[in-house]
């Protein structure tokens, strides 16, 4: 494996193989790699001749400077991960290598879809993303990308980057993984404390509830409850839970069978803030 911090050194590398006729799959993370990622490089690994993991924690997509800061990194412990799954290359550059000084994200039209849900939230993160996932594109220029549906909103969103930019990369979006308990597996779960990690799970298990109620109630019917049991749970705090369509992400009124909806949530375990979501669409048990 691989372990390169350089892009001139990186992209031209990838040239070379791409020159031979080899297929290149980028799975982009920020590290603090868990079984989650590892499903996604697993399924790189399956449909593309090399493997690229990206490890770069992106000052852009933070509005929130703690959270940099704190957000864990555990590069040696990463690299045997990967090692593991029989990644090929992984491309870890400074912020320096990435960014110029004073270097701003830039903006895009993302048309609405950053608007919604997370972008309520976290200003300006979606520009953040968009900045960094175009860098990285540019420089692996891969066949195709992998991205985690547990960042529904992002997939969507760097889907629809990809049509603006014009970048020929095929997006492909990877099922959740979660913990036994239901938890949905996340690097920020490292930092939750004994207390919080055992609440956690009360997210999932509200989702799928959700899910359930869903099948004979409007969606501010299912809102409402959502609401009413994290109003009466001692240690978390929902900041949102919405219930939107898949394609735009826009608030839906009723459930149609025209248009796929999810729920989706954001809530906080003492300063972590965890989010989730749940496709409604489908049976429920
Ligand atoms: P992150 O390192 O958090 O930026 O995540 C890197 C990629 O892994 C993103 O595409 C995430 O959506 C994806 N990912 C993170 N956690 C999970 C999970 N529990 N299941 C599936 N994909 C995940």
């Amino acid at each position: 494996m691989k372990v390169f911090t350089a892009r001139d050194l990186t992209q031209s590398h990838i040239l070379d193989l791409k020159n031979k006729g080899l297929s290149i799959g980028l799975v982009p993370t920020m590290g603090a790699l868990h079984q989650g990622h590892l499903a996604l490089v697993k399924q790189a690994k399956q449909h593309n001749d090399i493997v690229i993991v990206s490890i770069f924690v992106n000052p852009t997509q933070f509005n929130n400077s703690s959270d940099l800061e704190k957000y864990p990194r555990t590069l040696e412990d990463d690299l045997k991960k990967l090692q593991s799954v029989n990644c090929d290359l992984v491309f870890t550059p400074t912020t320096e290598e990435m960014y110029d000084a004073n270097e701003k994200a830039e903006i895009f039209d993302f048309d609405g879809l950053d608007k919604e849900m997370e972008g309520k939230f976290r200003d300006n993160h979606f520009n953040g993303v968009g900045t960094i996932v175009k860098k990285l594109f540019n420089i692996t220029t891969p066949t195709n990308a992998y991205f985690g549906e547990k960042d529904f909103q992002q997939l969507q969103i760097i889907k629809k980057l990809v049509e603006i930019t014009q970048q020929p990369v095929n997006i492909i979006g990877c099922t959740i993984h979660r913990e036994a308990d239901g938890l949905a597996m996340s690097s920020r779960n490292t930092r939750l404390s004994k207390e919080h990690r055992e609440s956690a799970p009360f997210i999932y298990e509200t989702l799928t509830q959700a899910k359930k109620l869903a099948n004979t109630s409007t969606p501010s019917e299912v809102e409402k409850y959502v609401s009413d049991k994290f109003n009466n749970h001692h240690n978390l705090v929902l900041e949102y839970f919405s219930v939107a369509n898949e394609n735009d992400l826009k608030t839906a009124t009723s459930f149609s069978n025209t248009q796929k909806q999810r729920g989706f949530i954001a809530a906080f375990a003492g300063e972590i803030r965890l989010i989730d979501n749940i496709a409604l669409y489908e049976l429920s048990n």
